[in-house]
């Protein structure tokens, strides 16, 4: 019960990594606010997790508007009295080369990733501060916070800039004990994934196992996808850390494809 009776607001939290963050977290004692543009979806998750004895709600929120963002962190802190902890991870991915790219998709893709993460820290950090508990902020990165790929400059520049954020939130925290990090996963095969491997193979005129193999896959140390449950336990390690000794960091979880 390392996270118990703290509360985590966490985005994107209906599918995929966040929604195996809010399962971990939740056995590990936490409350937690799924946030996510399907309020459908986030009210069936939060309500598997009650199923099984934890407190959550589903709350719906689009992370790039600053009253949906306000109104769903208000919500839930009053729900469960407070936010200790917020998971930045909504995401979304469009790829295209650079001068194809439209200007609406570059906007849509830094409006999802780097507002998203702004706004919500903005609204999580007011709680962490008033409080005076301390609080844990964790930007879903990528390895493409440190390295570049073919067809995803939004991408790339997004989770790039999460890391200046991070380091910003993590000086500016920690008088109030509030950690800031990032975490960077290799290939995770969620919705996310497995919309691209298609779109990718045609892009480049490749098959979909060659974009997996050759693309995906080729510099990690086994072949191997990063899973969710990977992914969850190193939000785990950050969420869970007590001091400001774990601050300002971005760790790579990605089977070895981007050591540093
Ligand atoms: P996913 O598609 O399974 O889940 C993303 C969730 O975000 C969905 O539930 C979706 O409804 C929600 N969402 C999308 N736009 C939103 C918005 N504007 N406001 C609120 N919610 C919104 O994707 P995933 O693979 O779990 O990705 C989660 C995060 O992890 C993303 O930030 C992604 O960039 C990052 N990531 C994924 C991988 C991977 O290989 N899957 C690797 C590295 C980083």
């Amino acid at each position: 019960m390392q996270l118990k009776d703290k509360v985590a607001y966490i985005t994107g939290s209906a599918s995929g990594i966040g929604k195996e963050i809010a399962i971990l977290f939740a056995q590990e004692g936490a409350k937690i606010i799924i946030a996510d543009l399907n309020k459908e979806a986030a009210d069936a998750t939060a309500a598997e997790l009650k199923a099984t004895g934890a407190q959550a709600i589903g709350v719906g929120v689009d992370v790039t508007n600053e009253d949906q963002v306000n109104a769903s962190v208000e919500e839930g802190a009053a729900a469960f009295g407070g936010i200790d902890i917020l998971i930045s991870n909504a995401g979304i991915q469009i790829v295209h080369p650079v001068e194809e790219f439209s200007f609406a998709d570059w906007k849509k893709m830094l409006a999802i990733h780097l507002d998203g993460a702004f706004l919500t820290t903005k609204a999580c950090l007011k709680h962490m501060y008033a409080q005076g508990r301390g609080g844990s902020v964790i930007y879903m990165g990528s390895v493409h916070s440190k390295e570049a790929s073919l067809l995803k400059a939004p991408y790339v520049t997004a989770k790039h800039g999460l890391i200046g954020l991070a380091k910003t939130v993590a000086k500016e925290g920690a008088k109030h004990g509030v950690r800031a990090n990032v975490i960077c996963p290799g290939f995770v095969r969620t919705p996310l994934v497995e919309k691209q491997i298609p779109e990718q193979a045609k892009t480049l005129g490749i098959t979909e196992q060659e974009v997996i193999k050759n693309v995906m896959l080729k510099e990690t140390v086994d072949g191997e996808f990063t899973t969710t449950e990977d992914v969850a336990r190193v939000a785990l390690l950050f969420a869970g850390f007590p001091t400001n000794a774990l601050t300002g960091q971005s760790l790579v979880v990605s089977h070895g494809w981007f050591m540093q």
